[in-house]
């Protein structure tokens, strides 16, 4: 029987990651896997724009949103029980992120949360759906209720 020995869960802190997170543990535990956590904060676009300096800025933002995430996923860490070699917090783009940890770290299940979008939003592509499509190993997209 196939089984699962590391699960990645990307965890967003939208309104609904904790019930994302219960479904990663649990799924953890049942095959006795280990479980990372990955979260990812997104680059700010640094255009040209031609007006004067704002590259320290932006970098220093980037800066303090990486510290807060790394509380706030420190935290996570805790609650979950997982150790903090396990907890990642990276900058960029969350689904080539999310994807190339999942990779590295030969992850063979990623569990991320799914919104039922329609229209514009599923042409834009949503997060899941990039992972989804593009990981190597199986993408669990727990469903959930639009906000
Ligand atoms: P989205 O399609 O962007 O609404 O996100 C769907 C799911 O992708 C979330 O429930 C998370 O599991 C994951 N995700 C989105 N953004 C991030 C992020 N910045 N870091 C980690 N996971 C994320």
């Amino acid at each position: 029987m196939s089984t699962y020995t590391r699960i990645l869960l990307a965890a967003d802190f939208g309104e609904n990651y904790r019930y994302v997170a219960r479904r990663a543990v649990d799924l953890a535990t049942r095959y006795g896997a280990e479980l990372s956590l990955i979260h990812v904060v997104e680059n700010i676009p640094t255009g040209d724009a031609g007006y004067g300096p704002i590259v320290p800025f932006e970098i220093d933002l980037t800066e303090q949103l990486v510290e807060a995430a790394e509380k706030r996923m420190t935290e996570l860490g805790e609650e979950l029980q997982v150790p903090v070699e396990r907890v990642r917090v990276e900058v960029g783009s969350p689904k080539h992120e999310i994807i190339r940890v999942a990779e590295e770290n030969a992850v063979d299940l990623i569990v991320v949360g799914s919104h039922g979008r329609h229209g514009i939003g599923l042409l834009l592509g949503s997060t899941a759906s990039s992972v989804l499509h593009h990981a190597k190993c199986d993408v669990l997209a727990v469903r959930l209720k639009d906000e």
